[in-house]
C-alpha cells in the first residue's frame, strides 16, 4: 500500500461529515485552506510522541491516538480556546495495516469527542513518531495566558493529580526496590483507572472556557504541578504558597500508593493534563457560582504571594522547594 492509498483509506474518511468549522479545502491538496471566524484569534500548538521517549514500545495504536490528541488539546484548554482543526504528521517504521486501521479508528473517535477536524498532515517512513498540531479559536484578546497572576490570587487545579504517574508506574511494574511504598494488592479497577488516566487524558476544554473570564493565569499540567506552576510564577513575576494537604487525590491513587508517595506524585508527576489556574479574589464568588453546575471538580490549593519561588506548608511551617529541579533534563 503506497502513501497516497494509505491517506485515502485511513485519514481522508475522517472528514466524512464534510468540511466544517471554516474549512474551505481539507485533506488532498497541497495545503488546507481555513477561515478564522471574525472576532476570533487562532491559537496553535504542536506535540510529538516518540516511541521509547514518550511511550513504551508496543503501546496499542488506539491508546496512542487518544494520548496524542489529549495532550495537544489540553494546551488549547489551557488558553481557554475551542478546538477547531488538526494536522497530523505520522512517521511509521513500516506499513502495518492493522496498526494504522486501529490508530485511524481511535483518532476518528477522539476527533469526534473533542470536536476537532483533521485537515491535513504528512506521512513518512522512520522510527515510530506521532506529531499533532492543533488549532483552536479564542475570542480576540481573550486568550488565557501564563503571565497574569498577582499576589493574593487563589491557586486552583481541576480534577485529581498524580494519577497519570501512578498509571505509568504500574505499567513499568515498579522496580522491587520501591515496592515497599506501594500497596501490593490494589484492585484491578483502581489499576485500570490509573492506567486510563495515563493513556487517555481528559483535556479540560469546557473548564478552560468557563474560567477564562475570571482567571488571571492558566497552564495545563504536563510536566508536574510544581514545574508547571513555576512557569506561571516566572512569567508573572510572583511566588506561590501551596498547602499539600489540599491537593486533590483520587481514591484509586490513595489505594495504590502510600500517602507520602501519592503527595509526591501529585506535586511532581507529569501528564495529568489537568489545569492549574489563578483567580483574583474579586472574581472568586462569581467563579464559584459558575462552577456549581460544572462537571469537573476544582480544588483550591494555595495562593500567589510576593516572595518568589514555591513554598509548601509542612509540619507547621512554610518550606521553599526547588520547582525548577523537576524538569526533563
Ligand atoms: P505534499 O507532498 O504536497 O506535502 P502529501 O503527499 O504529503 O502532500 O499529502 C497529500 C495530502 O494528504 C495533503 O493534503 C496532506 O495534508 C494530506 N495528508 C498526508 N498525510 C496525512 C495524514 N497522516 N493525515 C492527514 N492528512 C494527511
Ligand atoms: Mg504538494
Amino acid at each position: 500500500m503506497d502513501e497516497f492509498a494509505l491517506i485515502r483509506q485511513y485519514f481522508q474518511p475522517l472528514q466524512r461529515d464534510g468540511l466544517r468549522c471554516g474549512v474551505s479545502v481539507g485533506i488532498g491538496d497541497d495545503c488546507a485552506v481555513l477561515n478564522v471566524p471574525p472576532g476570533q484569534q487562532l491559537v496553535v500548538s504542536i506535540d510529538t510522541l516518540v516511541e521509547g521517549t514518550h511511550f513504551l514500545p508496543d503501546t496499542p495504536a488506539e491508546q496512542l491516538a487518544w494520548r496524542l490528541l489529549g495532550a495537544c488539546i489540553s494546551d488549547l484548554a489551557a488558553m481557554g480556546a475551542s478546538p477547531a482543526w488538526l494536522t497530523l504528521a505520522l512517521t511509521l517504521p513500516h506499513v502495518d495495516e492493522s496498526w494504522i486501521s486501529a490508530f485511524s479508528a481511535a483518532l476518528s473517535n477522539a476527533t469526534q469527542q473533542y470536536d476537532i477536524q483533521l485537515v491535513g498532515g504528512d506521512t513518512t517512513r522512520g522510527p515510530l513518531t506521532l506529531t499533532a498540531q492543533v488549532h483552536g479559536f479564542v475570542k480576540a484578546e481573550c486568550a488565557l495566558l501564563r503571565s497574569g497572576a498577582k499576589p493574593g490570587d487563589l491557586i486552583c487545579v481541576t480534577g485529581t493529580l498524580g494519577d497519570s504517574r501512578a498509571g505509568l508506574e504500574s505499567l513499568l511494574s515498579y522496580s522491587s526496590a520501591h515496592n515497599a511504598s506501594l500497596n501490593h494488592s490494589p484492585s484491578d479497577e483502581n489499576l485500570e483507572y490509573l492506567r486510563q488516566r495515563f493513556y487517555r487524558p481528559s483535556p479540560r476544554i469546557s473548564t478552560g472556557k468557563l474560567i477564562s473570564p475570571f482567571a488571571s493565569a492558566c497552564i495545563d499540567i504536563s510536566d508536574g504541578l510544581l514545574g508547571d506552576l513555576n512557569h506561571i510564577l516566572e512569567q508573572s513575576g510572583v511566588g506561590a504558597q501551596i498547602n499539600p494537604t489540599a491537593l486533590p487525590l483520587s481514591a484509586a491513587l490513595q489505594a495504590f500508593a502510600d500517602s507520602d508517595t501519592a503527595q509526591k506524585w501529585a506535586l511532581t508527576g507529569g501528564e495529568d493534563f489537568e489545569l492549574c489556574f489563578t483567580v483574583p479574589p474579586q472574581h472568586w464568588t462569581d467563579l464559584q457560582g459558575q462552577l456549581q453546575h460544572h462537571d469537573v471538580p476544582v480544588a483550591t490549593i494555595g495562593a500567589i504571594c510576593d516572595k518568589q519561588g514555591i513554598q509548601l506548608f509542612r509540619a507547621g511551617a512554610w518550606h521553599t522547594v526547588d520547582a525548577s529541579g523537576y524538569t526533563h533534563f
